[in-house]
């Protein structure tokens, strides 16, 4: 795909340099910012998308509250930038936001824990609200119609869908100082990426019904299996985790599952788990196993975890 286009009578015209816009990538916007009710910002990734928002948004000094047990990759990369002067202080997202904060950031469900952010107290609360709504892809959740000033998702995760895509999104009611500083810093999409994307948005809404309609069955399940002892599920979107005895028996159920893959990520066609604890330490319980819910035969699916199972 082209990166750069011809002056016209020898000035730029809407397309001149990939960097700052492709006609792909806004085609692709166009699309994602009709599903989420706004307008959409691509980036190369979830966690690029975050780093926009944070260097468009902030200043040295100012502190973001981030809701505890949201997905990991946000708290490391908000202690990374630590280093340029960015604070992050982690609170419980049912309830209201603490005060002094510049930015609130929820994650609707949170990742891998679940929980559901109060939108309405952080609508009430005076500083821009984010909500990370991957998990609940714009299908579950339209966030700016709930009062936030900008809905976020890893793109690489249900909107892409087939674990062939890494991208991000911003999505605002006016993405234009976004784009500003994403011309500028080169945090900026691949049109082939935003052209896989394009692809995926077609099934986006069979794919998640569908998603959603198994993982409820699963979760009903696994409440009642004798080894699970704590299912997550909030009743919206494909992903939950639950616990078994121990990190052993989490090690165990992870690698003898076969239809499931054992892999990280989450938002595919095909089902995933894993063990977190690996990846988060201490703030995840050892025997707490996320998965999320893919496009196989119900059946199919819980006869795999089933026999996993057997091992924990
Ligand atoms: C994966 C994920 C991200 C990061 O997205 P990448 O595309 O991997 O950079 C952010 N938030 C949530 C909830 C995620 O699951």
């Amino acid at each position: 795909m082209e990166i750069l286009w011809p002056y016209e009578h020898g000035e730029p015209g809407a397309y001149y340099y990939a960097r700052y816009a492709h006609p792909t990538v806004v085609e692709a916007e166009q699309e994602l910012g009709k599903l989420d009710g706004g307008d959409a910002v691509l980036f190369p990734s979830g966690t690029g998308a975050a780093t926009a928002l944070v260097l468009t948004l902030l200043q040295p000094g100012d502190t973001v509250a981030l809701a505890a047990g949201a997905y990991f990759g946000t708290s490391r990369l908000f202690a990374e930038l630590g280093r340029w002067g960015l604070r992050y202080v982690e609170f419980d997202q049912t309830g209201p936001p603490p005060d002094g904060v510049e930015l609130v950031w929820l994650e609707a469900p949170s990742n891998p824990f679940l929980t559901m952010p109060d939108l309405a107290a952080a609508a009430a609360y005076p500083a821009p609200v984010v909500v990370d709504s991957t998990v609940a892809t714009p299908l579950g959740l339209r966030p700016l119609e709930h009062g936030a000033d900008y809905a976020l998702h890893s793109a690489t995760k249900y909107l892409g869908g087939h674990d062939d895509v890494l991208l991000g999104a911003v999505v605002a009611r006016d993405g234009s100082e976004l784009r500003r500083v994403r011309g500028l810093t080169g945090i900026s999409p691949a049109a082939e990426q935003a052209a896989l994307l394009r692809r995926s948005l077609r099934t986006l809404e069979v794919r998640v019904r569908r998603q959603v309609a198994t993982a409820a069955v699963i979760a009903e399940r696994l409440r009642a299996h004798p080894r699970v002892a704590t299912v997550r599920y909030p009743g919206l979107g494909s992903l939950l985790s639950f616990d078994v005895a121990d990190g052993e028996a989490a090690r165990r159920v992870e690698t003898s599952t076969r239809l499931v893959l054992n892999a990280t990520s989450l938002g595919s066609v095909r089902s995933l788990i894993e063990s977190r604890h690996k990846w988060e330490g201490d703030r995840c319980p050892p025997g707490l196993l996320r998965l999320s819910v893919g496009l196989e035969e119900p059946e199919e699916l819980w006869a795999d975890l089933a026999q996993a199972l057997e091992n924990a």
